[in-house]
């Protein structure tokens, strides 16, 4: 099990350390590889797995696991108040590779807020997380997906929706997510789950092995535009990839 794991996550990441070069460097591409061997077989899908909430130390732990047992990135968005006494798991993610969003401090509504009560909620959360990872570079995604021009005016970062949403806070029913989601399926995509939910954890990592056996990548959403070509910019929103 764990070596076929090492194996698919060493051909995922040869594959994608290709793609990226084919990405940086389209002329390369164009030189030694003529469009139409790309067959619609071999064209890469790409997919984005997303989790909001968290992190809470039984479920996202469990989820680590999984993701890492599979090769597979993601992002996390994160809520600012549950950042204390999770240190460890928040520098976790990102040795693993995966991305770091902010969900607020509090998850609250971010519309209708003055400037210093978003920054309460934003500036404060990326403080946060500069201090335990001595990095920035951290994507927004409001709560409940409410954005109004003021969100977008002080964001000072790129804005991430979703284009998949199983709504897994509902019934908690992982069976009934990973259908959603796997139907729903598309180049592109970005997926919504809960890592506060041990359901969404069995869903999410049923869901990567459904989605793996169907050609599927799972990328970090800066990945997955980069990927597309697509540039993110601040104050933008974005809900999927699809080309
Ligand atoms: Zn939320």
């Amino acid at each position: 099990m764990l070596s076929r794991g090492r194996k698919r996550r060493a051909a995922a990441a040869l594959f994608f350390l290709l793609l990226i070069a084919w990405a940086a460097a389209p002329w390369v591409a164009g030189a030694s590889v003529p469009a139409a061997a790309w067959t619609a077989a071999e064209t890469p899908k790409f997919i984005a797995l997303t989790f909001d909430d968290g992190p809470r130390r039984s479920t996202t732990t469990a989820l680590l696991d999984g993701l890492e047992a599979r090769g597979v990135r993601a992002t996390f968005f994160l809520i600012g108040k549950q950042l204390d006494h999770n240190e460890d798991l928040i520098r976790r993610m990102d040795a693993q590779g995966h991305q770091i969003g902010i969900h607020t401090y509090d998850h609250v509504s971010l519309t209708g807020l003055s400037r210093a009560d978003f920054d309460a909620q934003v500036a404060l959360t990326r403080q946060k997380l500069m201090a335990i990872l001595g990095h920035d570079g951290f994507l927004l995604r409001p709560p409940y997906g409410a954005v109004d021009e003021a969100v977008r005016k002080n964001a000072g970062c790129p804005i991430i929706l979703w284009s998949i949403d199983p709504e897994d806070w509902g019934d908690q029913n992982a069976a009934r997510e990973v259908e959603h989601v796997v139907a729903n399926a598309r180049d592109g995509a970005i997926i919504l789950l809960h890592d506060i939910f041990p359901a969404s954890v069995e869903a999410a990592l049923t869901i990567v092995d459904r989605l793996h056996a169907q050609g599927y990548l799972f990328v970090t959403v800066e990945e997955l535009f980069a990927a597309r070509h697509i540039p993110l910019e601040a104050g933008e929103v974005y809900r999927e990839a699809c080309p």
